[in-house]
């Protein structure tokens, strides 16, 4: 356990399926370098088989007496997909436009919108994910060399990859199959929370960028943050199958608007709703009625022109309310006198720190400082 918890909610009644966030993240993190293959954030049509194709039923969390589960390792070609090119090359001399392949198996969003349900009451929604930073990781717990530690300060999740040995046991112990394979540097890598924005203030990439503005970003424990409310005050965010048994830690608001159904006679039937209730169940727990119902009945307090806190933090007016990060806070833990690419070196070496690294002394903080006029020797050393 980490001594505090950064968390994410998403509200799902806003996603629009835009897939900023996933290329916010992609041009960050994983557009080169043996990651090209990987979606650190991806968003996904539900129902659907998701990315990779069919991670629910790919094994991995804890079973009820808290046992780690059996689970595989996703094929790289059909059930992540591998990026093609396209004979952009070619247009110029009137060619059709198409993909430098012969055959198209299997790629992230291939069943994008496809959803559920019979014309003309099919449903979908979106759902964004990221690795969860759970509090009993599946990653963690399933690889042999301790390669995979959680943060004390913020309970972020990382691996790091001077013990990593490529054994992959990590992707078989995640139930969300968020951590992912560099063939590149035969290493596991995954979503590092952009741990070096947050570390200056920032949210996410993903976060910061998205356009329906769903995300919030918090630490769990801070009570007058949004997150917290959210979460702990109104419970209407909830884990994603919180049965795997990992405690994630990014929270979603269920959705719950949505067309009613039609009658053979093309009328709409009142009070009905397209998405299984049972669909909800399997992915948000039972918790999932109380949460509906508590956003209906909000709802309709606004809508008779009452206050309602919950309305107004999920209209999401202002990026200083959604996202607490607690600049101070991580002040502490660095030194104010870093500044540029000295900052991230800094951050660089404690990626690398897991439970077996040897500690990374600070002692760039300090070298810094020697490089400064030392005028009372008593403040020079921070650590
Ligand atoms: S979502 Fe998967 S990769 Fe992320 S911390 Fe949980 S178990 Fe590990
Ligand atoms: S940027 Fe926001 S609205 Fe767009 S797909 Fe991502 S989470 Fe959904």
């Amino acid at each position: 356990m980490s001594k505090r918890q950064l968390a994410m909610v998403m509200d799902l009644n806003k996603c629009i399926g835009c897939q900023t966030c996933t290329v916010a993240c992609k041009t960050q993190w994983t557009n080169r370098n043996g990651r090209e293959y990987m979606y650190w954030n991806n968003v996904e049509t539900h129902p659907g088989y998701g990315y990779p194709r069919n991670w629910m039923e790919a094994g991995g969390g804890f079973d009820e007496s808290g046992n780690l589960r059996d689970g595989i390792i996703p094929d790289m070609v059909l059930d992540y997909g591998v990026p093609w090119d396209y004979n952009h090359d070619e247009l110029i001399n009137g060619s059709l436009f198409q993909a430098k392949t012969d055959s198209l198996e299997w790629g992230p969003n291939w069943d994008e919108d496809v959803g559920g349900g019979e014309y003309p009451n099919s449903y979908f929604f979106y759902i964004p994910r990221i690795c969860n930073h759970c509090s009993n990781p599946g990653c963690l717990a399933a690889c042999p060399r301790e390669a995979i530690f959680k943060r004390e300060q913020d309970g972020i999740v990382l691996v790091d990859l001077e013990r990593c040995q490529g054994y992959r046991y990590c992707i078989a112990g995640c139930p969300y199959k968020k951590i992912y394979f560099n063939p590149k540097i035969s290493k596991s890598e995954k979503c590092i929370f952009c741990f070096p924005r947050v570390e200056k203030g920032l949210p996410p990439a993903c976060a910061h960028q998205c356009v329906g503005r769903i995300r919030f970003v918090g630490f769990l424990d801070d009570e007058a943050g949004q997150v917290y409310k959210l979460v702990h005050k109104y419970k209407v965010a909830l884990p994603l199958r919180p049965d795997f048994g990992t405690q994630p830690n990014v929270y979603y608001v269920p959705p719950l608007f949505e067309p009613p159904k039609f009658d053979e006679n093309m009328q709409p039937v009142e009070g009905s709703r397209r998405t299984p209730i049972e669909y909800l169940e399997l992915l948000f727990g039972k918790e999932v009625h109380t949460a509906l119902e508590t956003l209906r009945k909000e709802q309709e307090k606004r809508a008779r022109g009452e206050e309602s806190e919950l309305m107004d933090i999920l209209i999401a007016y202002s990026h200083r309310d959604m996202f607490r990060l607690d600049n101070n806070y991580y002040q502490q833990q660095v030194d104010k006198k870093l500044k540029g690419s000295e900052f991230f070196k800094v951050i660089d070496q404690r990626y690398l720190q897991g439970a077996n690294t040897k500690r990374v002394e600070i002692k760039d903080y300090t070298f810094h400082e020697k490089m400064l006029p030392q005028k009372d020797s008593s403040k020079a050393k921070h650590h």
